[in-house]
């Protein structure tokens, strides 16, 4: 007799429940999907011991026929699709067939349900994925099912499951993504009684987040209306709409913990969209730094395959790197129309605060795990040793610099000021802005507004902190700015600009500069010589593994080229095999930048801080500096009113 025989079906459910079933919440994340594809708008689910001991999901969906009630837990029986073909277009979560089967391989199960068009309803009762009853019941529409002692028959598993509060966050974190994502309909959940979350229909996801998180969160998100673009291909296009909540770069987290996608109204962890989102933040973030971003992609069925893993959470797009650039582009785009600045941070404000009462945070959204993230967290947070330093600019002796002596002020490259269009001071008819600016009217209506650092063009500089700080007065506070990052942010969008049109400013050295190589070097050198020479580095082999360099990009001094160029073939070395061009040129272009600017401890003149202020105002992003550290601070005038107990 041959040796090798077909599994019985409930020992295939099993090992189907080891991909689907991997805790209580990935329980929650089928039963929900199974909701959502019924049509429900109203879902309930109970939980107890951390979901361990019940599950309970109750919802007012189509429910099911009495026949397929049975059905439902054969293996392979879905609804959802017929044919092969469909497989090429799913518009449904569930497509699989296999959730139910699992879930009730390796737990107590009972389901209650009824279709709208049935007089009575059926009652399913599986133990461990043996049927034990099946009745006729008297309920109303939809659908009722109780998952109790998870994995009582797999005690392996239940070794794996982590602490309650862990387990109990995974489940709250995943219902409240899904409200998030479902907007228009209501979400409770409960554990043994106490309410985690409840939601009731809103209109705009705005409302949601804010009956999710409070509105003290939600002052740090930028909220983006739907946006459509194209997706080009060979022959056609593709429309595809992003819309969702994203942080500003101040906003720093240090994995993705707080990273939501969902493709299709799927909540999905996908290496595409989650690099389009750091790619979009580049150069506006510390390298290892995350936002918050709660991204909604919507798209033709066709243009993603969902049927990549059991567990329904990764896809796969048809044009992987169209959408990625896409994404990438139009969330950079939205950064840099909202421009959100830095606040100075205050003390606990000491007065009662009077305005509109926020909601309670959901219990939910304040667990800290994600199902989605910590795996992320595993497979990608940096570790700590490559969290970034504190570079210069970071470690001004504040307390002893010594009270301005009369330094010669070092003139810097103000060639950008040649190339940059710098608009006029914007003070009304070309005016000096007045000394005051203007007494103080009423307060503005809209206190929850995303702070914008549009104001950056009217301010006035009252003068320099330590040679290193420009302080300024601005319409709506006091600005503090960084010189240095400034100047960095300036050059850094002058060279990226100039570096894309082909048209980098150089200037020739008198005397070449000549750098030995080690044999690493010299290979990356022999790749990238060309670029060197977009950037403005005219180099030429001079010997064995020596270079002449004999131009570099405008502006940079002497004392830096060997540097920048050294700091290049680093990064040749360490990205230029995996990083898109994109990313390349913006690390080049930040090097050169960096090197470049202006220091701290230096004075300026009145017109350069001027003309600094006004470059600034000009950049695309004028928020933080290449290396993601803030530009500008500012002491709202709203909050100084506060600490003076004014309001
Ligand atoms: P899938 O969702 O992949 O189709 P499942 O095993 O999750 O597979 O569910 C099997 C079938 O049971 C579904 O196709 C659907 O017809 C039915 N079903 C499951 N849950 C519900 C529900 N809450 N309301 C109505 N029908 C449901
Ligand atoms: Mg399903």
């Amino acid at each position: 007799m041959g040796r090798i025989h077909i599994l019985s079906d409930n020992v295939a459910n099993k090992i189907a429940a080891g991909e689907v079933v991997e805790r209580p919440a990935s329980v929650v994340k089928e039963l929900l999907e199974n909701s959502l594809d019924a049509g429900a708008t109203e879902i309930r689910i109970d939980t107890e011991n951390a979901g361990r001991r019940l599950i309970r999901i109750q919802d007012d969906g189509c429910g099911m026929l009495r026949d397929d009630a049975m059905l439902a837990f054969e293996r392979h029986a879905t609804s959802k699709l017929s044919d092969v073909k469909d497989l090429l277009a799913i518009a449904t979560l569930g497509f699989r067939g296999e959730a139910l089967p699992s879930i009730a391989s390796v737990s107590r199960l009972v389901l209650e349900t009824r279709a709208e068009d049935e007089q009575t309803g059926a009652r399913v009762e599986i133990a461990g994925g043996k049927l034990l009853k099946c009745d006729e019941i008297a309920r109303p529409r939809g659908t009722m099912i109780s998952v109790r002692d998870l994995f009582f028959n797999v005690p392996a598993r239940k070794k794996f499951l982590r602490s309650d509060p862990t387990e109990l966050a995974h489940i709250g974190s995943l219902m409240t993504h899904y409200s998030l994502g479902h907007i228009n309909k209501r979400f409770e959940l409960y554990h043994e009684g106490r309410e985690l979350l409840n939601v009731s229909p809103v209109n705009t996801l705005r409302e949601r987040a804010f009956q999710v998180f409070g509105s003290e969160l939600m002052q740090d998100l930028i909220e983006f209306p739907m946006r459509t673009f194209d997706v080009r291909l060979e022959t056609d296009s593709t429309p595809f709409t992003l819309e969702g909540l994203i942080s500003g770069p101040h906003v720093q987290k240090l994995n993705r913990n707080s990273i939501f996608l969902f493709v299709n109204g799927r909540l999905i962890r996908d290496k595409v969209l989650l690099h389009a989102l750091s790619a979009a933040y580049h150069n506006l973030m510390p390298p290892g730094c995350y936002p918050f971003a709660l991204l909604f992609l919507n798209c033709d069925p066709a243009e993603v395959d969902v049927n990549v893993h059991p567990s329904k959470t990764e896809v796969r797009f048809r044009h992987g790197s169209a959408v990625h650039d896409s994404v990438r582009d139009v969330v950079r785009e939205i950064l840099m129309e909202s421009r959100p600045v830095s606040k100075i941070p205050l003390a606990a404000s000491p007065i009662p605060q009077r305005r509109m009462a926020a909601p309670v945070i959901q219990r939910a959204a304040a667990l800290p795990f994600s199902e989605y993230s910590v795996i992320t967290e595993m497979d990608e947070a940096p570790p700590v040793s490559e969290m970034p330093e504190v570079s210069e600019g970071g470690e001004v002796p504040l307390v002893d610099v010594p009270a301005a002596p009369p330094n010669p002020v070092r003139s810097w490259p103000m060639s950008g000021a040649s190339s940059l269009t710098v608009p006029a001071p914007s003070a009304r008819a070309g005016q000096r802005i007045p000394d005051t600016h203007g007494a103080l009217e009423g307060l503005p209506a809209d206190w929850e507004r995303v702070d914008s650092l549009g104001a950056l063009a009217d301010l006035r500089p009252l003068g320099q902190l330590h040679d290193s700080f420009i302080v300024a007065a601005g319409r709506d506070g006091l600005w503090i700015i960084d010189q240095h990052v400034a100047h960095e942010r300036i050059l850094f969008e002058q060279v990226l600009r100039q570096r894309t049109a082909g048209n980098v400013e150089i200037q020739q050295l008198l005397m070449p500069i000549v750098l030995q190589l080690t044999p690493g070097q010299e290979f990356e050198y022999a790749r990238i010589a060309d670029e060197l020479n977009a950037y403005g580095f005219e180099t030429e082999p001079f010997g064995q593994r020596t270079i002449a360099i004999k131009s570099s990009p405008a502006g940079v001094g002497p004392g830096d080229i060997e540097k920048i160029v050294f700091e290049i073939l680093e990064i040749a070395e360490s990205e230029f095999r995996s990083a898109s061009l994109d990313e390349i040129r913006r690390s080049v272009c930040a090097t050169i930048a960096c090197r470049a600017a202006i220091k701290i401890n230096m004075r300026l003149e009145p017109k350069k801080i001027d003309w600094l202020l006004r470059a600034l105002a000009a950049c695309e992003y004028p928020m933080t500096c290449p290396h993601g550290r803030p530009i500008a601070l500012r002491y709202s005038t709203k909050d100084i009113l506060k600490s003076f107990h004014r309001i």
